[in-house]
């Protein structure tokens, strides 16, 4: 469907062969429909109109009216010269001034002519001044039409070239004031209901509101918009993956299950544990294939939820598999699994890219006849020409790697598609899991085993090294061990190696009583496994190591985390390396160590760090102070972001009402044919086309 929108934009009469090619290059805009979803960041309410006499320093934009009684060329030192416009209003007085094209401004703005003038108002020797002002023509500005004051985004290059914020402003109006009225793009039940402005008054307003409250209606309009057709287009792929595929039915808890529970579990399960489990069976007995992610802070537990979802496939006479981002991890896995089924006849065997020749064949034949009932491996077990007998259960640890395109993939190694499990330790904040894996179901443990003191988490800077040397002595003396984490800067490995080594050899120093491991990522697996071995059995008692640590590792004597310059690091990662103390039943400390001089967001994460222990505070604010392009995982999550207007961080609210309605759409109508929602399925078709990269994820 050809609309005006896809004209190209060098038919505007304002858009020139230079502007088309800037346009595109720096904005990618091209169409009509580009340049109409080019959005204003701010906006300045123009409405009002100040006298001089009312100015104040701490004023934001102000506009004034009146006229310039003559210019003054300044010299300010250097050869350079300042313009200044003396300009006013029949109350005062004020400077307008300019630092260069001169010749220009007195060419353009007359002495004695009404002008509008915009801009911020700074005090200087005695009287105001404003710097390279916005100027219009009084008699050709209506100011009852004035409102709100869009502002454009533009690149260095774009301003090099003497672009300004209202050339877009121009070009955008003169796109409104030709368009005819848009058709809308959501159906009048949708929109009558939310009470939501149409799609042509929004697209409109949004560039030119008259109002404060004409931007916030156009606003939410366009965000909702937004965000309904992402959670529009993941629900609908997830029930046509549904209605497609069955799940198996693992209604059987049988001697496996219960043997486990029974004699084999070491604990009472955490109340959260319990209820995740009700949760994944009732997943399993549902005729649905499960697809659920699993979130919970470090330490809270995972592993063994995984294990008992991994025994029920078995008492139905089925195989499961594990996957671990790194083979560490996974070597990991298969002993603490190996070690909760201690005593037990059930098979589990590792495959990871090290493990090879004969005993690799050995693995995949027992894998094809069905001997090997658990599987722990890297996720190139998907990847690999791996065929099991009956695989009715997958679980990957940490999601990162886990996109929609790799849980399809499991489903050509199994009949009906396994049931899928994706475990998180990296909280993910609601309104932003729903994006990203709004296909998945979620359940939280957000309670850690009991008898865990929560870490206290302090900051020190860096010439308190002093009293953070005799607290880490005094913890040792106690019997307990200490990580010391130096930043990885990634531009420069081998300054980053030569902190680390210097670091290491001046903290051999200061701790002569007591012996040192060290561990980064240039070192071989084995020459790490070594020192990390020696520091797991307590034959070292402080690790001196690179953020390497900071998954997997399990050492519940470790109850000191000294994080070095912690500036350099992110919430997330900060918070993943605390997570590696506390696991014993001693009170932990984490320490974060900074330099005096700290910007304001480094402040905040500190504070936040210092504040909590909650995973999902932490991810709320990370998410915040970062915005969610950056986040962790999101890139690879197979769901990619392209919001224009909208703000997973900020618009919450807005996500879990489009949420809401997107399920609605698809609960009633689950094979999209009814007439009421054709217009839905066509914007959709047409989105998935035009817009949005949203291949990864259908
Ligand atoms: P996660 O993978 O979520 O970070 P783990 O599964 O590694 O956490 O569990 C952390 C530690 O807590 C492990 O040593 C585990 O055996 C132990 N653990 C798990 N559940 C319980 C429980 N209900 N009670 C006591 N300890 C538990
Ligand atoms: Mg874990």
């Amino acid at each position: 469907m050809s609309s005006i929108l896809d004209q190209d934009i060098q038919f505007l009469p304002s858009v020139g062969t230079k502007t088309k090619e800037i346009l595109s290059k720096e904005l990618s805009i091209r169409s009509y429909g580009d340049l109409l979803e080019y959005y204003p960041y701010k906006y300045v309410d123009r409405s009002k109109i100040f006298h001089i006499s009312e100015l104040t320093s701490d004023m934001p934009f102000v506009q004034l009216k009146g006229k310039i009684l003559s210019y003054e060329e300044v010299d300010i030192g250097k050869r350079n010269k300042m313009l200044v416009a003396h300009f006013s209003d029949g109350y005062g007085v004020v400077d307008l001034v300019w630092f260069r094209s001169a010749q220009y401004i007195i060419k353009s703005y007359k002495v004695g002519t009404e002008y509008i003038v915009f801009g911020k108002p700074s005090a200087y020797n005695g009287r105001f001044r404003f710097a390279h002002p916005d100027i219009d023509d009084a008699s050709k500005l209506q100011i009852s039409e004035m409102g709100m004051q869009p502002f454009y985004g533009l690149t260095e290059n774009m301003k090099k070239r003497g672009y300004t914020s209202r050339s877009i402003e121009r070009i955008t109006r003169n796109l409104v004031s030709i368009l005819p009225p848009l058709p809308e793009t959501l159906p009048d039940f949708i929109v009558n209901r939310l009470h939501l402005v149409s799609r042509d008054a929004a697209l409109r307003m949004i560039h030119y509101p008259h109002s404060h409250q004409e931007m916030q209606k156009a606003q939410v309009r366009l965000k909702f918009e937004e965000l309904f057709y992402v959670q529009l287009n993941i629900l609908r792929y997830a029930s046509d993956q549904r209605r497609k595929y069955r799940g198996y039915i693992f209604n059987r808890i049988g001697d496996i299950f219960n043997g486990f529970y029974a004699h084999h579990l070491p604990f009472e399960l955490t109340g959260a544990q319990k209820r995740v489990m009700h949760e994944i069976r009732a997943d399993m007995c549902s005729g649905r294939q499960m697809n659920r992610l699993l979130q919970g802070d470090v330490g809270s537990g995972k592993t063994l939820v995984a294990l008992m979802t991994m025994l029920i496939a078995l008492d139905n006479g089925y195989q499961a598999c594990l996957m671990a981002p790194t083979e560490i991890l996974a070597e990991q896995h298969l002993q603490t699994i190996r070690d909760f089924l201690q005593g037990m006849d059930i098979r589990v065997e590792l495959l990871t890219g090290i493990v090879k020749g004969k005993k690799r064949k050995e693995i995949l034949d027992g894998l094809a006849t069905g001997d090997i009932q658990i599987l722990i491996g890297t996720h190139a077990v998907i990847e690999d020409p791996v065929a099991f007998h009956r695989l009715g259960v997958a679980v990957s640890d940490e999601q990162h790697r886990f996109g929609v395109a790799q849980r399809a993939k499991l489903w050509a190694k199994s009949e009906n598609p396994p049931h899928v499990l994706v475990m998180t330790a990296t909280p993910i904040p609601r309104t932003l899991a729903m994006t990203i894996y709004g296909d998945l179901d979620v359940s939280v443990i957000d309670e850690l085993p009991p008898g865990r003191k929560p870490i206290q988490t302090l900051h020190k800077f860096d010439n308190q090294l002093t009293s953070l040397y005799q607290s880490i002595r005094r913890q040792i003396n106690l019997g307990r061990q200490v990580y010391i984490v130096f930043p990885l800067i990634k531009e420069n490995e081998k300054i980053d190696l030569k902190n680390l080594e210097e670091g290491y050899e001046t903290l051999k120093q200061a701790f002569p009583e007591f012996r040192l491991s060290k561990i980064h990522g240039r070192m071989k697996s084995a020459e790490k496994e070594a020192e990390m071995e020696q520091f797991v059995k307590g034959k070292t008692q402080i690790l001196v190591a690179t953020t390497v640590i900071e998954v997997g590792v399990n050492v519940p004597n470790a109850s000191v985390m000294v994080i070095l310059d912690a500036q350099r690091f992110g919430l997330s990662q900060l918070h993943q390396l605390r997570g590696r103390v506390g696991r014993g039943c001693d009170q932990s400390y984490c320490i974060l160590v900074t330099g005096y001089k700290l910007s304001e967001e480094t402040r905040k994460r500190i504070d936040i760090m210092c504040d909590t222990n909650d995973g999902f505070r932490i991810a709320e604010a990370d998410l915040k102070l970062r915005g969610p392009g950056d986040l962790e995982g999101t890139q690879q999550s197979g769901m990619a972001f392209d919001l224009k207007i909208a703000n997973i961080a900020r618009d919450g609210q807005l996500v879990q009402l489009a949420r809401t309605e997107a399920q609605a759409i698809i609960d009633a109508d689950p094979q999209c044919e009814h007439p009421l929602n054709s217009l839905l399925w066509n914007r959709l078709r047409e989105l998935k086309k035009t817009h949005i990269n949203w291949a990864a994820i259908s």
